[in-house]
């Protein structure tokens, strides 16, 4: 696993970000760098997100 700290640094999660915040940050991280897994934390977002929206 590799950080990508200048993409972290430009990058920061908002305190208050809302799951839409979060969904837009993953996206990013996921194609910038690989220090987390965010394909499976995507997957379980989008799914809360599809659960909301009903
Ligand atoms: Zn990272």
């Amino acid at each position: 696993m590799k950080i990508n700290k200048a993409w972290h640094l430009k990058n920061k999660v908002p305190k208050n970000a809302t799951l839409k915040d979060k969904i837009k940050w993953h996206e990013g991280h996921a194609k910038n760098c690989s220090c987390r897994d965010s394909a499976t934390h995507l997957k379980k977002m989008k799914a809360k997100q599809k659960e909301n929206r009903s």
